[in-house]
């Protein structure tokens, strides 16, 4: 069997402008980079804001093994799935970080037969908007130690820059550093540290923003750090808004690209959904929303993380309406949930198979506890069962849970109609009675413990005292009515990664907080969740190469 990049490498893409004309693009809109991808204009939402949204359909899972259950794939393999069933679908989805590509996870640009292309471009430098990013967050860093090198008229207490540099590679050595060092021509020293590019605020900046102007006003918001009598100092304040934007001018711009057949994808923006919100940008799903009658998108992890984070901060954001969710599930991960060790999780155990179902169990309840529509995908693999996929199916019947066989890895398209005839039917015929979790007036206790409570199943949340002064102190601020934006394990409901299935009888305990006011919300640190990920014993990067013709190999 062909593994992803041989399948990709076969595939006959066609030039890009084709996929902008079938969608009704003129040429204003869009800008080609290169023969296969194109940058859409910033303003296509605003040209298009009469005309109707087209139907948000949201792709979430059950906590995943680290190498990820599908939910790319098959969001990919729906959009491709709505296409062959005549609705126009178009997909979102967010852009590959270099640090799992090179590290443990892989890719993020789908599987099988259910790829979006050119997945080497996708998934390595693509159109160079990590590298903008990472830019203008450097920037940042470099223009607040000159600030500081240079007088500090601001009187910022070197001790308490929040601001850390980032790099879109996984590396633990640079967690925590010490800069300014060799003397008073070199700098003032203070101890700094690195997170990875999709943590970043200005990821999360840039994901939420909807023009130019937004991305400013955001970019000037953020807080740096405090002043030596413990004041917020801002971006504005450093006067540095107008580069940092000017840096993010193109990768402001959705990405358009096709699948492997032909189906169009918006890529866009890429946090992480552990350490950071998880969802592809507002303005690559409103586009999309806007071009197609149905957007596949999906947000990070399991709904425990993206899901929460996209209906409680990117849809209230970006005021997306989310019309339905499907829920991806795995047999390999619910045996896990049931006991089953990595290494045996492709023999049949329907008994682990049986107990790992209290994993989706939980998942559904939090979709269904926001109201919305869903359906449960189980996403085949070569190694399943019969026995293992039908008790599956049974038990969602019983439930009176909507479930489709999927198999868009092996099939494409063609693999998925079941599931696109369930998810259209539901849409269309199921109640939406959408409510958000918390409300922004309730204080940011009442909304962690609401997130730890309702969605991890916990008992309630334990806060550490640097937690608890950070609260009172975030408060006094006025920062109290922004949405929180939880950092926690994707392995486990609750914070601590070896507790799986369906945990119960458990605190989440809050570690730390962080203020990203550009972005608009505080950032919750649970557990022992790192902001920059180490590479595995051994990473995926150790089997990758470019032959003399510029073959690509070993990329997943
Ligand atoms: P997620 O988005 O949930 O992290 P991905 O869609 O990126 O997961 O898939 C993770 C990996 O698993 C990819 O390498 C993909 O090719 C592989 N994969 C996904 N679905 C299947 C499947 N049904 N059969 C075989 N491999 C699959």
């Amino acid at each position: 069997m062909n593994n992803d990049i041989e399948i990709a490498q076969q595939a006959t893409l066609k030039p890009i402008g084709e996929i902008a004309e079938a969608l009704g693009l003129t040429q204003e809109d869009w800008q080609p980079y290169g023969h296969t991808k194109a940058k859409l204009s910033e303003q296509l939402i605003h040209k298009y804001e009469n005309k109707p949204n087209g139907k948000v359909i949201l792709v979430t899972s059950i906590n995943p093994t680290p190498a990820g259950e599908g939910k790319s794939t098959v969001t990919v393999g729906l959009g491709q799935a709505l296409n062959k069933i005549g609705k126009k679908g178009v997909i979102a989805l967010r852009e590959p970080s270099l640090g799992p590509v090179m590290g443990i996870k892989g890719g993020a640009a789908g599987g099988g037969y259910s790829q979006v292309l050119p997945m080497e471009d996708i998934n390595l430098h693509f159109t160079g908007d990590l590298h903008a990013i990472t830019s203008a967050n450097n920037l940042l860093s470099a223009m607040i130690d000159n600030h500081i090198h240079q007088g500090n008229q601001l009187n910022i207490d070197s001790r308490r820059v929040e601001w850390k540099r980032v790099m879109d590679i996984n590396d633990r050595a640079l967690r925590q550093v010490v800069v300014g060092l060799g003397g008073p021509k070199r700098g003032v020293p203070r101890e700094d540290g690195f997170n990875i590019t999709v943590a970043s605020e200005f990821m999360a900046i840039l994901c939420l923003s909807i023009s130019l102007e937004d991305l400013k006003e955001r970019i000037s918001n953020i807080v740096i750090g405090y002043t030596y009598d413990e004041q917020p100092v801002t971006v504005k304040q450093l006067q540095a808004e107008g580069a940092l934007t000017l840096l993010l001018k193109e990768a402001i711009k959705p990405n358009l690209v096709q699948t492997i057949e032909n189906t169009p994808a918006i890529i866009h923006g890429g946090p992480f959904a552990n350490i950071a919100h998880g969802c592809n940008s507002i303005m690559a799903t409103k586009t999309a929303a806007k071009l197609g009658d149905y957007v596949v998108t999906e947000a990070g992890f399991g709904a425990d993380l993206g899901a929460e984070k996209f209906l409680n901060i990117k849809s209230r954001a970006g005021d997306i309406k989310t019309d339905g969710v499907v829920i991806v599930a795995t047999v390999r991960a619910l045996k896990m949930h049931g006991g089953v060790s990595k290494d045996n999780l492709q023999t049949e155990n329907v008994d682990a198979l049986k107990k790992g179902m209290e994993n989706l169990e939980k998942h559904i309840e939090t979709i269904e506890s926001f109201g919305l529509p869903f359906v449960v995908a189980i996403n085949k693999f070569p190694t399943d069962t019969k026995k293992e996929t039908d008790y599956i199916h049974s038990w969602c019947e019983e439930k009176g849970v909507e479930v489709a066989l999927t198999d868009v890895w092996a099939k494409g398209g063609e693999g998925g109609i079941e599931l696109a005839h369930k998810i259209v039917d539901k849409i269309n015929s199921a109640d939406n009675n959408f409510e958000y979790l918390y409300q922004l007036e309730d204080s940011l206790e009442t909304k962690i413990t609401k997130i730890a409570k309702n969605v991890y199943g916990a008992d309630g949340i334990e806060l550490s005292s640097k937690a608890k002064s950070q609260l009172e102190f975030y408060e006094k601020q006025g920062w109290g009515n922004l949405p929180v934006c939880m950092a926690k394990t994707q392995y486990s409901l609750s914070d601590n990664p070896l507790l799986l299935g369906r945990p119960n009888g458990f605190k989440v305990s809050i570690r730390e907080l962080r203020p990203s006011i550009g972005a608009g919300f505080i950032v919750v640190l649970t557990g022992d969740v790192m902001t920059m990920p180490g590479l595995p014993k051994k990473p995926a990067a150790l089997n990758m190469d470019v032959k003399d013709d510029g073959r690509v190999v070993g990329l997943f």
